[in-house]
């Protein structure tokens, strides 16, 4: 059942939808560009838009997000209206969430983790972090780490420390804690910008060709705030997740493929349930289902906000996974 106040809903979690432009490759091929982002929250899905009798195949999806940004808006727009709002609130003492979900090659990381010319929300997050202490207005007395993490097939690795296999406990409190997991102080949002870069080549093979590894991990990166005692303020997580076109390979024969496809099918529903749960109160929240949603925990309780950016690919050839992706985005709500 859908949570009654509306005020509620948007002020926990925020949905939104970011179309990439067609890409050289597809352009070639005359992939048509079969989604529409009028200005403001709506974005349209044409399936079948190339057929020959338009008015028979034709058929238009519409779906309504916190925000859509079409292939014009740049990681500065993106990032103004997703996670700049949630820099202040960690300040205040709390936890910040920020998803990028999509299939492979979407734009995921160039969204959350941004290339060498144009940096991603990440790095703009830290670049406010960094001017907010600064400016005082919470007082100047914080220290910032980072940690950097990617979660494959169940298992935790470090990017900041060589791709060190890690382990996830559970405390007597119940809170999670990742143990010899890399927290390196940074002084400035350039350092964040480092790690970011050097990290993302760790990832299982850092290219992001649809075939490689990387599609096939979660990447987390984490930056938090701590008093000069060192106890935490606040944190801000940021989650670059594994291609959701993974989820529906569960058929496939080669048997590693298999078990990363239900691995991330199970990982990416348990989270769905987890970020909804944000906003029912009572309800049960399913963090034991997966690796993922076992190390975010305190992205869903207390008091924590998310937003979620669903990146989707606006060829017609991707368009039954941008339908799904839409839909996914669609129930987190
Ligand atoms: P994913 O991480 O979802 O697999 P990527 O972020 O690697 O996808 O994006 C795939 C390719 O598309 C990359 O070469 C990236 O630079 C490019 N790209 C993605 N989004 C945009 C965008 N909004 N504008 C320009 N290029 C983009
Ligand atoms: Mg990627």
């Amino acid at each position: 059942s859908r949570p009654t106040t509306a005020s509620k809903v948007s002020d926990r979690i925020k949905v939104c939808v970011r179309k990439r432009p067609l890409n050289r490759k597809e352009k070639t091929r005359n992939d048509e560009d079969v989604v529409e982002i009028p200005a403001g929250n709506q974005c349209y899905v044409f399936e079948s838009k190339t057929s020959v009798d338009l008015s028979k195949f034709v058929q238009k999806h519409c779906y309504m997000f916190d925000r859509a940004f079409s292939e014009s808006a740049d990681n500065e727009l993106v990032y103004s209206n997703t996670a700049k709002p949630l820099v202040d609130w960690i300040f205040q003492g709390n936890k910040a969430t920020c998803f990028a979900y999509g299939q492979t090659g979407s734009g995921k990381t160039y969204t959350m983790m941004g290339t060498k010319q144009c940096p991603g929300v990440v790095s703009l997050a830290a670049r406010d972090i960094f001017s907010t202490i600064k400016s005082e207005k919470f007082g100047s007395d914080f220290k910032v780490y980072v940690s950097f993490y990617e979660i494959y097939c169940g298992q935790l690795f470090d990017l900041i420390n060589k791709r060190k296999r890690l382990n996830a406990l559970e405390n007597a409190k119940k809170a999670i804690c990742i143990v010899g997991l890399t927290e390196r102080q940074v002084h400035s949002h350039t350092s964040v910008i480092e790690l970011v870069n050097q990290g993302g080549n760790r990832r299982s093979s850092g290219s992001t060709s649809v075939n490689s590894e990387s599609s096939r991990s979660h990447a987390v990166l984490q930056i938090e705030l701590k008093s000069q005692s060192e106890s935490t303020v606040g944190k801000f997580s940021f989650i670059d997740l594994a291609g959701s076109e993974r989820a529906a390979d569960v058929s496939d024969t080669n048997k590693q493929t298999r078990m990363e496809g239900a691995e991330i099918n199970t990982s990416l529903l348990a989270l769905k349930e987890c970020i909804r749960a944000l906003d029912q109160e009572s309800k049960h929240t399913p963090f034991r289902q997966s690796k993922l949603t076992q190390v975010l925990r305190d992205s869903f309780v207390g008091n924590s906000k998310t937003c979620m950016i669903a990146s989707i690919s606006p060829a017609a050839s991707s368009c039954e996974d941008t339908l799904n992706t839409l839909r996914y985005a669609d129930r987190v709500k």
